[in-house]
């Protein structure tokens, strides 16, 4: 089969949680497919069965969705060039493991885990790096066939060229020059017959065509074994975008969870949108041309390309984060808020059928960071929190003073009515009211203000009794006098 159209994949380990490096790596995968008109596929890298959680490639998929990343093939929806799971591709690997035994480029290893182990600690009480010392390396076809024949367990390694070098290009960083004396002899097979990792990757990514593979600076390291992979097998290589370190914004350092959340569903359940997380996660990496900051999903598939893609880490900083989190919530309309919303209410124990709730997230809207800010942002709206008396008095105002105030605004108040009970009515008849008495504002409203909510800080005192109603605005000014 031979595709006339670049290929592009994403092909995460399920290993239950979607990592925002991940996440990371599908979108440039998938932006990249939209730029370049490819096809662009989910393929499930199974093969460390250690790690992997079951039910993990549903929810894979799933968020994966959520988050509007498509794909045009893979588990969930078939293709081509399935099946799309790598365990259920054993044989495939088989067949080319095979293959570079005969032609001398890999080895059986039958050395023990004990023998591996005790080599290991040697070379790190020696302070060098972990590597295999090759003793199967020149095993005579005889010597492997008693091996075999006696059951001795085996992997098959790869052969690394003794000295020389190794140039392997990518696209951020062009060539890149490896030592061939520093590599490894790496296992391709392991001893159960489960092929690792970064056999099976090579493999399928050639017999899946794979034209560009977008994947983390962290597979730098073995890019000079896949490329000799390649070379072995006589296979012409992708193209090869290593996308930058993301570190962390406190102390540097890569991402990790010690210093916060790093999986995607963290920042969902939190209540971050999709599309925050989205702008956010395009500009670990890539630059657009313009200092536009505000990317929908739709301008990325139009604008996104290689160009504007750097190898310079990329910092995380989840202040950007919050920016972008709140300016989408700002976009959204009240209706769609509070649908976004209710769950998070109804966790935090709220009344969800209180019919003031759509005028509560309005006043709350401009102050949320996340979804889940909205609990403690409507708090006061729900219950009234107690607070001190003193709280109502503003500047040089006596208690005495701000009930007398507060009695004198009450009739003022009761004079709008319950279909009159607005902000803009409330404002223009309390503010008309103190002017022509010849009061100063501070000195009505701040009592008020704080009678209604309670607290140093709240939205003015229009707004919140517009939102808690009438009635109960007359329940909360009560308590006050
Ligand atoms: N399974 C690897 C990972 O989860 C894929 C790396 C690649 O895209 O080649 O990081």
């Amino acid at each position: 089969m031979a595709s006339s159209k670049p290929r592009l994949r994403f092909a995460p380990s399920p290993t239950g949680f979607l990592h925002i490096g991940s996440l990371r790596a599908a979108l440039f995968g998938y932006l990249l497919s939209k730029n370049l008109g490819a096809d662009f596929a989910l393929r499930i890298e199974d093969t460390d069965q250690k790690r992997e959680v079951a039910g993990a490639t549903d929810s894979l998929v799933t968020i994966l969705k959520k988050v509007g990343i498509e794909f045009s093939e893979g588990p969930h929806i078939g293709g081509a060039y399935g099946p799309y799971i790598q365990s259920q591709r054993q044989d495939i690997y088989h067949g080319y493991s095979d293959q570079l035994l005969q032609s001398g480029q890999a080895y059986r290893c039958f050395c023990t885990e004990d023998r591996l182990t005790a080599m290991r600690e040697e070379q790190e009480a020696r302070h060098e790096a972990p590597r295999y010392d090759k003793r199967c390396r020149d095993l005579s076809q005889e010597e492997v066939n008693e091996k075999i024949k006696a059951g001795g367990k085996c992997v098959i390694r790869q052969k690394m060229p003794l000295d020389g070098l190794v140039k392997v290009y990518d696209e951020l960083r062009g060539e890149i020059v490896f030592n061939a004396h520093d590599l490894d002899d790496q296992v391709l097979i392991k001893s159960n017959g489960i092929p690792t990792y970064q056999f099976a990757n090579v493999v399928d990514d050639h017999v899946m065509e794979i034209t560009h593979v977008t994947r983390g600076d962290e597979w730098l390291g073995s890019f000079p074994k896949n490329i000799l992979l390649y070379q072995d097998f006589g296979w012409t290589p992708p193209k090869f975008i290593h996308m930058p370190l993301i570190l962390n914004k406190v102390g540097g350092g890569k991402l990790s969870k010690r210093k916060g959340d790093v999986f995607v569903e963290d920042y969902l359940n939190k209540g971050y949108l999709v599309e925050a997380l989205i702008n956010f996660c395009v500009l670990l990496g890539w630059h657009p041309k313009s200092d536009k900051e505000v990317w929908s999903m739709s301008e990325l598939e139009n604008e996104f390309s290689i160009d504007g893609m750097g190898a310079s880490p990329a910092i995380f900083d989840t202040e950007k984060l919050d920016y972008y989190n709140s300016y989408y919530l700002r976009q959204k309309s009240v209706a769609e808020l509070t649908a976004l919303c209710l769950p998070y209410l109804e966790t935090a124990g709220c009344d969800i059928n209180d019919p003031r709730i759509p005028s509560f997230i309005a006043l709350a809207q401009d102050r949320l960071k996340t979804l889940g800010d909205i609990v403690e942002a409507t708090a006061f709206l729900f219950a009234l929190p107690e607070y001190d008396q003193e709280l109502l008095c503003w500047k040089t105002l006596t208690k005495e003073a701000a009930q007398e105030n507060l009695a004198r605004l009450k009739p003022e108040l009761e004079k709008v009515g319950a279909s009159d009970w607005n902000k803009d009515t409330l404002t223009e008849k309390i503010l008309g009211w103190i002017k022509d008495s010849g009061g100063k504002n501070g000195d009505y409203l701040w009592p008020m203000r704080v009678a209604l909510t309670g607290l140093k800080n709240s939205p003015g005192p229009f707004e919140v009794a517009a939102a808690l109603g009438r009635e109960e605005a007359f329940r909360r000014l009560e308590i006050a006098l």
